[in-house]
């Protein structure tokens, strides 16, 4: 969930790349990965339409080719950008970069994120 500012986590781990460099808490294997509880939904705006599916009566952000369907990766540049950030759901905010939680995602998946940047 890249993206530009976050605050320092209380508990850091190791240096974390920006965000934008990274992606990594982005991407998931799982059809359901990023709960779009009331709030995040209305916040979403229009949005919410073609980026969200539902499972029954919970909402989750849509997931295409192995990664939220709200990131954006610019393979010419590298970098990972999500659309809806000012409007991103609360899980993803939650997510503090450098946390214990990023050092996971980015254990697990960086080396994903990479093959997705062609010209690297
Ligand atoms: S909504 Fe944005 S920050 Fe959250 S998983 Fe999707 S692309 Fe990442
Ligand atoms: S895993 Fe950490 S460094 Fe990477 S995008 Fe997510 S919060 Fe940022």
């Amino acid at each position: 969930m890249p993206l530009p500012v976050h605050e320092p986590h209380s508990q850091p781990t190791s240096d974390p790349p920006e965000c934008l460099d990274c992606g990594a808490c982005c991407f998931a294997d799982l059809p359901h990965y990023v709960p779009v509880r009331g709030d995040d939904y209305a916040r979403l705006g229009d949005a919410a339409e073609t980026l969200t599916r539902w499972q029954g009566t919970r909402c989750f952000m849509a997931m295409s080719d192995g990664h939220c369907a709200a990131l954006v990766i610019d393979a010419g540049s590298g970098r990972f950008s999500c659309s809806v950030y000012a409007d991103r759901p609360d899980t993803c905010r939650e997510l503090e970069r450098g946390s214990s939680e990023c050092e996971g995602e980015r254990e697990r998946k960086y080396a994903r994120t990479r093959r997705r940047l062609p010209l690297l």
